[in-house]
């Protein structure tokens, strides 16, 4: 995995340069077709002297519109915007090869608007890949994923008709039990199930966990059914590969056939940056033929969107460059292993993955005061909790876990006298 560090300058530099390539709508060539245009002006003026320095918000303001999926030729779906829409091109590549190690130009990708509609969307293309090319029919395919996987598999499963089968866990590994996986297929498949969508979590919401993609690619293999694996990196996506050298999660691994990995969580750019990434020869599933009026049809569960978003993952990765951002990266991993190593000494129970910056607490150790006034998350609001969650965020100061370790010591000492 590489890729150089650039300057603040030579990244203002190439946005700018990528914003000329696109039609201005302030510029000579006449636009006359397009139900587009930059911002109201009466808020975002464009001469505001700021921007000359500010490729992003320039980018916000100049307003191009990356609708479409911009991989599956090098020509740009809507030839206005072909500028920033090589830029998007050029985040899928670095995301794919560098940091997924995939072979050069094999995948195809999207900035969509979050992880949700990634998954939504990795679903949607596996349900019409089964129904166009195994004549499978909606009844006949299944959703597998485990119990601590996020909320959007069930809506993902709502939306496209397809049936949950939801794994156990292991109450302390977090992992996916083998003896779950036998029972619910083989119950799946009792009930007429024969296409199995499986989800493989690149670190879960709630807990950081990561499920062994290779158990469950092996186990569907033995089972000779037709099935597909996304991974759910939403969370995990710009950290893992960063902090685990012997990641499984690339597609060096054959069984890994898609990916979400979110922007606006551990990349920290603007919300609206889901990245969606899948070998190429599947995002044709989901063409839409009757989106007539764009040149490049459109594959993609959003539509219009903002270039901006794609701007912001490139600016934020080019800035940091790999080295840069493993060094981040490791660097949560070690204050998070440092509050591990504290919560040991004080014998609180507590699940992570080394590889990741999410402390799950077991709720028993602390009241709800405490959690509460740190704001940790806990699994369930519904019920009493059984977990709370510290994520080790850029934002988390040291002098505030020390504050919290503190507390934390105090209401043990209280528990034991
Ligand atoms: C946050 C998250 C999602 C959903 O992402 P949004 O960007 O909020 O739509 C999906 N899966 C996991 C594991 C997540 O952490």
């Amino acid at each position: 995995m590489y890729w150089k560090k650039l300057s603040h300058e030579e990244i203002k530099n190439t946005v700018f340069k990528a914003l000329g390539e696109n039609l201005d709508y302030r510029g000579e060539r006449p636009i006359l077709g397009i139900p587009g245009t930059y911002l109201d002006t009466t808020e975002f003026y464009p001469d505001a002297p700021f921007l000359q320095d500010a490729p992003y918000m320039s980018a916000m303001v100049r307003n191009p519109n990356h609708i479409g999926v911009h991989t599956l030729s090098e020509k740009s779906v809507l030839e206005v915007f072909e500028g920033t829409q090589k830029i998007e091109r050029d985040l899928i590549k670095l995301v794919a090869e560098e940091i997924f190690h995939g072979e050069q130009d094999t995948q195809d990708g999207y900035v969509a608007t979050g992880g949700t509609e990634a998954n939504i969307q990795a679903m949607w293309i596996y349900r019409n890949f089964f129904m166009k090319d195994k004549g499978a029919r909606l009844g006949e395919i299944g959703l597998v994923y485990s119990e601590d996987s996020h909320y959007s598999m069930p809506k993902g499963a709502n939306i496209l008709n397809l049936q949950n089968i939801i794994l156990q866990v292991d109450p302390e590994t977090r992992q996916i039990l083998k003896s779950s996986l036998n029972e619910k297929i083989k119950a799946a498949r009792e009930e007429g199930i024969k296409y199995f969508i499986v989800i493989a979590n690149l670190s879960t919401t709630m807990f950081g966990s990561v499920d062994d993609i290779d158990l469950l690619g092996d186990y569907f293999s033995d089972q000779n059914v037709d099935f597909k694996i996304h991974v759910d990196a939403a969370y995990g996506g710009f950290i893992y590969p960063f902090t685990n050298p012997t990641s499984r999660y690339t597609f060096q691994n054959p069984y890994m056939n898609s990916i979400t990995a979110d922007g606006h969580k551990m990349l920290q750019t603007p919300y609206g940056t889901g990245l969606f990434l899948i070998r190429k020869g599947f995002i044709e599933y989901v063409k839409t033929d009757e989106a007539q009026y764009i040149p490049g049809k459109d594959f993609t569960i959003s539509g219009s969107r903002s270039g901006a978003n794609a701007i912001s993952m490139w600016m934020i990765l080019k800035i940091h460059g790999s080295e840069g951002w493993k060094y981040k990266m490791e660097t949560l991993c070690d204050k998070t292993e440092r509050i591990c190593k504290k919560l040991e000494k004080m014998d609180v129970e507590y699940f992570r993955n080394p590889y990741n910056n999410i402390i799950a607490i077991k709720a028993k150790y602390m009241s709800r005061e405490l959690a509460e006034k740190y704001y940790l998350v806990a699994n369930t609001y519904e019920f009493e909790p059984e977990w709370y969650k510290i994520v080790v965020m850029p934002h988390v100061k040291r002098g505030t876990i020390d504050s919290f370790l503190i507390e934390l010591a105090g209401e043990q000492k209280q528990v034991k006298a």
